[in-house]
């Protein structure tokens, strides 16, 4: 996404504002698809990267299904177009109400976090009077290697089923007559990069897959989850995730069995490049070490970095990129000290008024935006 493109749609933009380049996005669409089609791999779009009504129909429009973690996102995939047949539900914490919501709209599949969970949706599958289906999400004890905070596949994590639970557990499903076991589910992390830790995912799924063998219970369906990174340093370089490679290990590295299916549900990868965040210089300080350049956007349109220390690269618009430079943090408006961008991030000499760019932000953006100090929504413009 290269706004230098774009300098007159951009020249009286209102900011803080989310630009969304939909040519980018459908080009990430078809390059998943297509890697994933050629081994019959089933994908379905995390709904909770990104809920823009325009980026779920173009992904709805492409065949993806819908991940979803809330009732309302279920709901909201549905009436998006999304087929509840390609919809699953995930999360800890299901409440009954939305566990009644997704029975009612008979969605694909429950991926189910813990044994009472399997009981209450149980339950109320025979109160409705239907067969609940359900994948165990187990907990493959991989370490993601990425930060504290978006690694879920760990032993004693609030995520998931542990190996040790797995015999009481298949004791309640052969009793829970409202519930039918279609597969199992993983997802070990967020913002992985590093191939080797999928590897390491497949030779801990293809064990529970002979583990489920050895008892004669049959897997149609195996969800290995998203996670896949994007290259937040280099976002008009490398803005395309390598889908082939990706899907290509799993393909390699699972033993799946005749008439299995294999699922993916991919958020940041299918979204994270194709959305930025513009925002204007509203003041800029000069100090004896430090110099900071303050923004109209703040932590409470893109949360990211202070939640998580995520590095979003920077950029001055306004400025000629090559123009002398020099180290300012760049802060936002918000009465915090973790409402910070960058810090000593290398940009031209930056005055007021100056048009930024922070890069790789269609995922987990917009989606985390509140209304803290009062303030108000960013604005939202689709780039063509
Ligand atoms: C968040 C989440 C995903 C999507 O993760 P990405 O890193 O955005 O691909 C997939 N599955 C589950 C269960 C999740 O919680």
């Amino acid at each position: 996404m290269d706004f230098r493109n774009y300098q007159d749609q951009l020249a009286n933009i209102q900011t803080p504002c989310y630009v969304y380049d939909l040519n980018l996005l459908n080009k990430t669409l078809d390059a998943c698809k297509k890697a994933a089609d050629q081994f019959g791999f089933h994908v379905h779009y995390a709904l909770k990267a990104n809920v823009q009504p325009t980026i779920l129909k173009a992904i709805q429009s492409k065949g993806f299904g819908a991940d979803c973690v809330s009732g309302n996102e279920v709901r909201t995939a549905i009436s998006a177009g999304f087929d509840q047949s390609k919809v699953v539900f995930a999360g800890v914490g299901k409440t009954d109400k939305e566990i009644n919501m997704a029975l009612a709209a008979d969605i694909f599949c429950f991926n189910v976090e813990s044994l009472q969970e399997i009981e209450v949706i149980n339950e109320l599958a025979k109160a409705q009077n239907k067969i609940a289906k359900i994948a165990l999400r187990l907990n493959p004890n991989v370490n993601a290697n990425t930060h504290h905070y978006i690694t879920t596949g760990l032993a004693e994590n609030k995520f998931g089923i542990n190996f040790w639970e797995l015999e009481t557990v298949i004791d309640l499903i052969k009793n829970s007559l409202n519930i039918e076991l279609i597969g199992l589910h993983f997802h070990v992390g967020s913002q992985i990069n590093d191939l080797q830790v999928f590897k390491n995912l497949c030779a801990k799924v293809n064990e529970f897959i002979a583990w489920f063998d050895t008892r004669q219970l049959p897997l149609k369906v195996l969800n290995l989850g998203g996670g896949l990174g994007i290259d937040y340093h280099h976002p008009k370089e490398n803005n395309l995730v390598n889908f082939q490679a990706y899907f290509e290990l799993f393909h390699q590295f699972v033993q799946q069995k005749e008439g299995q299916e294999i699922h993916f549900e991919l958020g940041r990868s299918l979204v994270a490049s194709s959305g930025a965040l513009l925002s204007r210089v509203v003041y800029i300080k000069e100090g004896i070490q430090t110099n900071f350049a303050i923004l109209d956007a703040g932590m409470t349109d893109l949360l990211r970095p202070a939640l998580y220390q995520a590095f979003h690269k920077i950029e001055n618009l306004s400025k000629q990129q090559e123009s002398i430079s020099k180290k300012y943090d760049v802060v936002g408006p918000i009465c915090e000290s973790s409402d910070c961008f960058g810090k000593a991030v290398e940009l031209p000499i930056t005055t007021r008024g100056d048009l930024m760019v922070i890069y790789s932000t269609g995922a987990y953006g917009e989606v985390m935006s509140s209304n803290y100090n009062l303030r108000e929504n960013a604005n939202v413009l689709f780039l063509q």
